[in-house]
């Protein structure tokens, strides 16, 4: 059905591996949005931290650092981009050195404002729509987004897909890592990671990702429908 309107802001929130990032690329470009993938850029801050000699255990180091790297971002879903300092960073930001790193860094509040005002920009100028995922998207970054939705699976389901991405990772040892990232994600003072009181929880556990994505265009077209 034809839209009633040109475009719509699609918050996607959730813990690793339930398929946010899956998800929120091939909603976006099955309905012609932009696509912003938040952690992208968390990890991209903490990797210019780690290659500048930061001490990322240190949160006043990073509060004085966190304004030096410009990150930028490219929204289309097709091949989203990041570079820092005009360096392309979409390799080295998904090592296991900057996965476990990444909390820390995001933790720290100066770390927040400037990535959130980054954030908030890059949506403001996506005319046609976007799908910004993350984990307080919908709480924080853009909280009168037209749709909020909160993806969950369980631990040994999110464990199972994450291992999968990574070449020769090891079950038990994902599971861990991933249960203390979320732990640290939800537990911190500054926009933790949280489920916003009128998000639609979806549950993935049981779910194939056609069924994911499928199930979140549906909730998109019925809220441009209804705008
Ligand atoms: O989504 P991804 O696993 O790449 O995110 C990496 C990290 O970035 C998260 O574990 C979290 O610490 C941080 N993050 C955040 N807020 C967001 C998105 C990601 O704090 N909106």
């Amino acid at each position: 059905m034809e839209t009633a309107r040109s475009s719509v802001i699609v918050a996607i929130d959730g813990p690793s591996g339930t398929g946010k990032s899956s998800t929120s690329k091939a909603v976006a470009a099955k309905l012609g949005l932009s696509y912003l993938d938040t952690g992208a850029q968390y990890r991209a801050i903490t990797w210019w931290m780690l290659n500048n000699g930061i001490d990322v255990s240190n949160p006043d180091e990073i509060a004085t650092a966190a304004a030096k790297p410009v990150i930028v971002s490219g929204t289309d879903p097709a091949a989203p981009t990041i570079t820092v300092d005009g360096e392309d960073a979409s390799g080295p930001i998904r090592t296991q050195e900057v996965t476990s790193k990444v909390s820390a860094v995001s933790a720290v509040p100066e770390v927040r404002t400037l990535i959130t005002a980054l954030q908030r920009s890059i949506a403001a100028a996506a005319t046609g729509g976007i799908v910004v995922e993350g984990r307080d998207i919908g709480t924080t970054v853009l909280p009168d987004a037209d749709l909020k939705i909160f993806l969950t699976a369980s631990p040994e389901a999110r464990a199972a897909r994450r291992s999968g991405e990574v070449k020769g990772s090891d079950l038990t040892a994902t599971r861990e890592a991933l249960i203390k990232r979320d732990a640290a994600d939800s537990g911190r003072k500054t926009s933790p990671l949280a489920k916003a009181d009128d998000a639609v929880e979806v549950d993935t556990t049981e779910l194939t990702l056609q069924q994911v994505i499928e199930c979140v265009v549906t909730l998109v077209e019925g809220k441009r429908v209804a705008a």
